[in-house]
Order: structure tokens, then sequence, then C-alpha cells
């Protein structure tokens, strides 16, 4: 089975990891602010959290952002859970914005109709809007900057899939439109830890409380602490915060995966350039580029003209997984999902992403994956399809 995403561990991955098994440390000791500097510097702005994973990453971002019961959180329903969920962590409510038919990211003009809507009838504006870099295509994120100006909420971009990728020319994660960039580390993900995730930010403020809220909301810092110092052993508890600290072995494997993010990103690439030609002629949609952007390509996903294939998505689906080919889906809408359900949510009231997911087709593609792969894979699909 050519899978549709997989790691590259190669043998400096694997020496980082035991150097660090034989260091001192096996939780957060030096290899993790080592880590977070490494990306900080690759992504051009001042402050990284590692953390457990990116949903940690987005819990804490909600509390640092001071999303709390009452306040409404507004995302994408072409996400992963998570993107969403968080908000339901802290208390808030959740809402979606519908995506843009090409990009298949939150549509900046859905976005601004939604909040000229929920203002002229007195409804709720959001306090964070979460928009996701898709696929690893980054947001239009200048425009959801403005509209951010104009209507008073902050920015939670969930980069999950887009480490490596650039928008005007800056690096996703240079928090330039947002307060906090979030990034996964899984290992379907560009870069990965194992497991693992961060918080980027410019914001001083921001930072500080997304340190504390990583590891139990403690200070030994005398500066953060409210009292007097009972001694050399004192730490205060000032912030009701959690365990979601990255260990030193997981971070001496992101620190080696950063010195190949380049080449990772160079080939994936190189392939979605290679499957643009050589699917442009089959009754299949490519993925649409905005030339603002310069894509990360977690993923390349394709929408099946099924009236011209004479299959289902499903059919396709089934019969690419019966020739080895690992293909996926993503994402089930979130507001499809029955825990929404139970929130309210229906068919019917994302029309844009509803179509979309009727159609979409994950198919591989990954660092290591090599032409052939490649080949095998547009062979079984023309296979299937005509
Ligand atoms: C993978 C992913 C997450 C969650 O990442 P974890 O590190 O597994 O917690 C969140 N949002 C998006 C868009 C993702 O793809």
């Amino acid at each position: 089975m050519i899978p549709y995403g997989r790691q590259d561990i190669d043998a400096a991955d694997i020496t980082a990891v035991t150097d660090a098994l034989k260091s001192d440390w096996l939780t957060t000791g030096p290899a993790v602010p080592r880590f977070e500097e490494t990306v900080a510097r690759r992504c051009n702005v001042r402050f990284a959290v590692a953390v457990a994973n990116a949903t940690a990453a987005l819990h804490i971002a909600c509390l640092a952002l001071e999303l709390q019961p009452g306040d409404v959180l507004w995302t994408t329903p072409n996400t992963f859970v998570a993107s969403a969920n968080c908000a339901l962590y802290v208390g808030a409510d959740v809402d979606f914005v519908d995506i843009d038919p090409r990009t298949y990211n939150m549509c900046a003009d859905a976005l601004a109709a939604k909040l000229v809507a929920a203002r002229a009838s007195g409804g709720r504006l959001p306090k964070v809007v979460v928009p996701v870099d898709f696929a690893g295509q980054s947001c239009d994120m200048a425009r959801i900057r403005m509209l951010a100006n104009e209507y008073g909420f902050r920015i939670l971009q969930d980069a999950s899939h887009a480490i490596g990728a650039e928008y005007r020319g800056t690096p996703v994660g240079s928090c330039r439109d947002a307060d906090i960039t979030v990034f996964s580390f899984h290992p379907v993900k560009i870069v990965t830890t194992g497991e693992g995730g961060m918080a980027l930010t410019n914001d001083p403020v921001l930072y500080s409380r997304l340190a504390l809220l990583r590891t139990h909301g403690i200070t030994r810092d005398v500066a953060g602490m409210t009292g007097e110092s009972h001694g050399p052993w004192y730490y205060e508890q000032v912030y009701l915060g959690y365990n979601y600290r990255m260990t030193d072995l997981q971070a001496a494997l992101g620190t080696s995966q950063m010195a190949r993010l380049d080449v990772f990103v160079a080939r994936r690439r190189e392939l979605a350039r290679r499957y643009d030609r050589l699917l442009s002629q089959m009754p299949v949609a490519t993925p649409w580029q905005h030339p603002d952007t310069n894509s990360a390509w977690h993923l390349y996903i394709i929408r099946l003209d099924q009236q011209a294939i004479g299959k289902s998505r499903r059919q396709v689906f089934e019969a690419m997984r019966a020739a080895g080919i690992g293909v996926n889906v993503h994402y089930i809408p979130v507001h499809l999902q029955p825990w929404y359900g139970k929130l309210g949510f229906s068919a019917g009231m994302f029309p844009e992403v509803e179509r979309y997911y009727e159609e979409a087709l994950t198919i591989p593609l990954f660092a290591r994956m090599t032409d052939a792969d490649q080949d095998a894979v547009v062979t079984a699909l023309k296979n299937v399809i005509q």
C-alpha cells in the first residue's frame, strides 16, 4: 500500500534521539528551547512554545486569548475537529464560515458577510477566528487581518499543515497577520516529533501566558509571582494550567527534522507540480493555488467529476484502496459530526464545504515518495476512472 502520507526518518534523526536518551534530561531540558529557537528563527517570529501536540497548542492559545463561556470562536468546517474543539474546551461556542470553492480554505468574503450580518442583527461577533491553512496553502491572511482590525477579533491561525509554506513572501508562522499560529508535528504532517505541537507569537504577553499554561500555570520567575518568595525552592501557581510539555526526546527529533524542512517541502512541491501535469487530461480538478501563496503541500486533493467518470467517489475510493493506493478523504465537515449535531448544526448549513466533501479524494503525497510511486498512483487512477 502506498500511504497518503508518511514520515521521513533518517540516520541523523535516530542519532539525535539516542543522544537525547543518553543525556541528563528526558522530559523538558535543553532540547526543547533549542527546537523552539530553531522553528522561531526559520519562521521569523519572536516566541515559540513547544507542547505535547497541536490540539494542546490550540487549547492553551484559546486560554491565552481569554476565550471564555459566552464568547464564540469561528473556524472553517473543512478541518480536523481539533480546530473547533479548542473553543468547547474553554466553555465557549463554535460557529463556522463556509469555504472558498477554489482554495478550500475559509472564504474571506463569506467571513466578511457573516460579520456584517452578525453586527446588523445584533448577534454575537467572534472573539477568536481560526483560519486553517488547508493542505498547506495559506489563508488570505491580510484580508482576515483587516477584518480583525475592523471587528475586534483575535486571529488564531491553525497552520498544522503549513510549516515551510509562504504567504506573500513571508514564512507561515511569522505571525505577521496572526496573534498566534499553531503547528502540528504528528507523523503525517510535514515535520514530525512523533506527537508534538507548537504555538508561535510576537506578543510577549501571549507568550508568557502560553509558557505558563503549558506547565500547570506554575512560575519560578520572581517577576511573575504575586507573593514573597519563601526561599530558593519556591514556586507559585498563578494560572490553572496543564501538563502539555514536550519531551527532550521529541524536541531532539524535531530539531533534526527541521534541518531537512526545505528539502521536504521542495520535494512535496515538485511532486505536486508533477501530479498537476500527469492529471491534467483527466476528469478531476487539481488543487488551485492562490498567487499570494506558496504551499507546503501537506496534502494533494483532487475533486472527482463523478458524472464524467460514471462512478461515485466511494467507488473510486474503494477501487484505489483495492489497487494498493492509500487514498483518504480530508475532511468530513466538522459541522456534520454527531457532537456538533447536538450543538445545533446540520447538513445544508455550509453548502460549499458539503459539495466539496462529496467530491474530494486525497491521493498520496510525502517527501519520500518516488516518481515511480507517483506513476503507480496515476496509473491506478486512470484504470479506475477510465
Ligand atoms: C493534525 C491537525 C491538528 C491536530 O494536531 P495534533 O498534533 O494531532 O494534535 C489540528 N488541526 C489540524 C488542521 C490538523 O491537521
